[in-house]
Order: structure tokens, then C-alpha cells, then sequence
């Protein structure tokens, strides 16, 4: 088992830490709103007040005590991409949220500031507590989520930054416009000369000219700032995207391991006990027939003892290719243990599982199996039940298991079913 992925690393609390802060802070305004007027409360006021709290002020000039419109619209680009990054790195299930809310916010636009934020993080905690029980999946998932929190925000914060400065400059641009403006209406009535009048408004219309000049070179200034820290969010974003790739490959990577046999690659022992539930549940609820061959190689000690050990490994892996050769694809076929192969045939009765059995047998005996060009004999004893509506998986691997047993003391390299051991019964009653 690959033991990368600690999940004693994944700083969960932390997040979740988070999430709940700035659901706190949501429930805090809305108790304020509530006590100050009774009447309905709109996502407005709870935007004005998100903006005056601790999580976004660091991103705020505090004079400025009103979003501006402006910002509010320009913020939307922002949320836009906010959300696409989000719904690229939840899991599929969740993907539907956050692609509706981004619809909404295409056709409206974000209707307050802080709206990217704490929308995509009530879906999230809606999530939180929609789970019972925390796979290392999601908990990667939150890891992931937690930096990304993490790596946007400085970013982010830097942009919000950036609007607000340039309204506030934009604003004082406009205002000395404005005073030359009145100066210049001014001084039209005060000067009789108008050569002096002419020289001074040549003078101011210069003025003029080098504060938009002045403007011009700090808005490319800044939209240039603003184009690296888009360029950084966007590399912070890939990065975190290869690495929820990465664990979420990883994670597979263990679910595979947890359920397949390393050695052939087939199902494992805990596979079996799972499935075998499940089959016997189909039985029960929807009357799906099945039933279980046990196959067991016959003097496997043998070739281990004649060949070495991984000449016995290579036996497995040959038997175990030669079954899922042979077999249907929706056999379940499980390495039960050692050289035994557990087999559950699904909506197939007693009678089909005996040709299915018969079939494997003969296929697996005329088989070629050989080391450095040596053949050495490979054959398999089989025994053979089915499920019944009231069996428990022990019930039908007993049976199965004992009509072996008759196999092998029959001879081996043949199959024997749970009709044989009633047979037997009956004989060796007979005989005592
Ligand atoms: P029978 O026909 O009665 O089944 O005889 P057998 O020799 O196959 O049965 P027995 O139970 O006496 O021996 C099974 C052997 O399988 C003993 C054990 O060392 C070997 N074995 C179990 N697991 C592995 C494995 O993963 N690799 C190898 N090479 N051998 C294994
Ligand atoms: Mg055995
Ligand atoms: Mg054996």
C-alpha cells in the first residue's frame, strides 16, 4: 500500500475552522439586521456589513465606507473565475451547485461584494455536514480546498486593493478637472486682455494635457499590476489543480489496492465478503440466482517444492489469467486465499454453475503451463454451490468447501457440487 498520502497532513480542522468563521460572521449580521428592523433583510445589507467585517477589511481603504458600483461590477470577472476554479476542483456530485450558481451569476452578476465568497463556501459547508462519514477522498478534497482558500486570497486582496485606489484617484482626477474647469470660466470673465486671456488658457489646457498623460501612464501602470497578480492567481490554480489530480489519482490508487489480490491482480478476500453480501442481499430482495465454485489447485505443494517458490507465484498468475480467460465477465472471481480462487457466479443456478465448473476444469487441464521450456501440470479441483433465499455467505462456502473436500478425495483435477455431498451422505449412511 502506498503510505503517501498521511492524512494526519491534511489540515481539515483548519479549514473547516474557516468556513465556519465566515458563516459566523454571516449569522452575526443577520442577528444584527433582525434587531435593528423587523422587516425583510436583503443580500445588499448583508453585503455592506460583510464589507466592514475582519475577513474583507484588510482588502478595503478604510475612508471609503460605501462600495462604489463600480468595483461592485468589476468584481463579477473575479467571482466568474472564482467559481470556475471551485467547480473544477469539487467532486463531480457537487460540480451541479456551484455550475448553477455561476449561471446565476452570469445572467445578474454577483448582486454584493463578498457574494463570491460566501456562496461557493455555503455550499461547501453544506456539504461538510451532508457527510456522515469522511473518506480520505474528501478529505483530500478539503486539503485542496483549504490552500486554494489560502493562495487566492492574498492575491485577491491585492486586486480589491488595486479597484479602490483607483477610484479613489479617478475621483481626484476628476475633481481638479472640474476646478480648472470653474477657473477657466472664471477667469473668462475676469480678464479684459485677451492675449493674457489666451496665454492663460493655453497654460491650464497644458495642465491639462500632462494630468491625462499623468492618468494614462498610471492606469497601464496598473493594468499591468493587475495582469501579473490574474497571471499568479492563474499559476497558483494550475499548480493546486495538478495536486488534487495527484491525490485524487493516489486515492484510486489505494481503493484499488484495498479490494484487488497484488499478486494476480484478481479480487481479494475482502472483495469476496462484500460481494458475497451483495449477492445473497439480490437473492433475497429480487430472486437473482447465483452461485459459488471454490477452486483449489491440486499439489501446488509440489510445484513449490519441485520449482521454488516463485515458480509457484508464476502458477498463481497463470491460473489466475487462464479463469478470467475462461469465465464471463461478470463472474466475480476472488483470490480466497493461498492457491484457492473463490468464484460467485451471478444469475446462475446450480445446474449452470456445474458446465461453468466442468467447462474451467477442462480448459485449465488442457492448458500449457511451462517454466524454461518445461511443462509442468497444472489442474484444479472444483466444488460447486449454490445460494439459497435463507443461506448466510458462511452457509454456501461450507457447502462449497466440503463438495471440494469430495473432489480431491475423489481424485482430483475434477468438480463436485453440493448434489454430490447428499449422494455421499446417503452412501455412507447406507454402508454404516
Ligand atoms: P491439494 O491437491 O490437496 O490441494 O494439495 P496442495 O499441495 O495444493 O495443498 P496444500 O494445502 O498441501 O498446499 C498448498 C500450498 O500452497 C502450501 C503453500 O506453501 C502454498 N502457497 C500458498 N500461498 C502461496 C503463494 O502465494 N505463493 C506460493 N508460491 N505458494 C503458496
Ligand atoms: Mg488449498
Ligand atoms: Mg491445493
Amino acid at each position: 500500500m502506498n503510505n503517501e498520502i498521511n492524512l494526519k497532513d491534511i489540515d481539515l480542522a483548519g479549514f473547516e475552522e474557516k468556513v465556519y468563521v465566515i458563516a459566523d460572521e454571516v449569522l452575526d449580521i443577520l442577528k444584527e439586521l433582525s434587531r435593528e428592523n423587523n422587516n425583510q433583510i436583503s443580500s445588499k445589507q448583508i453585503a455592506e456589513k460583510m464589507f466592514r467585517k475582519e475577513a474583507v477589511k484588510s482588502a478595503l481603504i478604510p475612508d471609503i465606507s460605501e462600495p462604489a458600483a463600480g468595483e461592485i461590477e468589476s468584481l463579477k470577472d473575479i467571482a466568474n473565475i472564482v467559481l470556475d476554479k471551485f467547480t473544477e476542483l469539487v467532486p463531480p456530485h457537487m460540480s451541479d451547485n456551484f455550475c448553477n450558481l455561476k449561471d446565476g451569476f452570469k445572467i445578474n452578476g454577483p448582486n454584493t461584494s463578498t457574494e463570491w465568497l460566501d456562496s461557493p463556501i455555503s455550499i461547501i459547508k453544506k456539504y461538510i455536514n451532508s457527510l456522515s462519514a469522511r473518506n480520505s477522498e474528501v478529505e483530500a478534497f478539503m486539503k485542496q480546498t483549504m490552500q486554494y482558500l489560502e493562495a487566492i486570497e492574498e492575491p485577491l486582496s491585492k486586486e480589491l486593493s488595486f479597484h479602490q485606489n483607483k477610484i479613489k484617484t479617478d475621483r481626484t482626477f476628476e475633481d481638479d478637472l472640474f476646478r480648472y474647469m470653474k477657473t477657466m470660466r472664471d477667469d473668462c470673465n475676469t480678464f479684459n486682455d485677451i492675449n493674457a486671456l489666451k496665454t492663460a488658457f493655453l497654460g491650464k489646457i497644458e495642465n491639462i494635457g500632462r494630468g491625462f498623460e499623468q492618468k494614462r501612464e498610471q492606469d497601464m501602470l496598473r493594468l499591468q499590476e493587475t495582469e501579473k497578480t490574474l497571471e499568479e492567481m492563474g499559476k497558483r490554480m494550475h499548480d493546486i489543480k495538478r495536486e488534487a489530480d495527484e491525490i485524487r489519482k493516489k486515492s484510486q490508487e489505494a481503493e484499488f489496492e484495498a479490494y484487488h489480490d497484488a499478486l494476480t491482480g484478481l479480487y481479494n478476500r475482502r472483495a469476496y465478503q462484500d460481494r458475497m453480501n451483495e449477492t445473497l442481499a439480490n437473492l433475497q430482495r429480487y430472486r437473482v440466482p447465483a452461485s459459488l465454485m471454490i477452486c483449489d489447485i491440486d499439489f501446488f505443494k509440489k510445484i513449490n517444492d519441485a520449482h521454488g517458490h516463485n515458480v509457484g507465484d508464476l502458477a498463481l498468475k497463470k491460473l489466475a489469467e487462464l479463469l478470467v480467460e475462461r469465465l464471463r465477465k461478470n463472474d466475480i472471481i476472488t483470490r480466497y486465499g493461498g492457491e484457492e480462487f473463490a468464484v460467485i457466479l451471478t444469475h446462475t443456478d446450480l445446474a449452470g454453475a456445474i458446465i461453468a465448473g466442468e467447462g474451467l476444469r477442462s480448459y485449465i487441464a488442457k492448458a500449457v503451463f511451462s517454466y524454461k521450456g518445461l511443462p509442468i501440470p497444472l489442474t484444479i479441483s472444483v466444488g460447486i454451490s449454490s445460494f439459497n433465499k435463507d443461506d448466510t455467505p458462511e452457509a454456501v462456502f461450507e457447502r462449497a468447501d466440503h463438495a471440494l473436500y469430495l473432489a480431491k478425495k475423489s481424485g482430483r483435477n475434477r468438480i463436485m457440487s453440493e448434489t454430490d455431498l447428499i449422494k455421499e451422505n446417503v452412501l455412507s449412511n447406507n454402508v454404516s
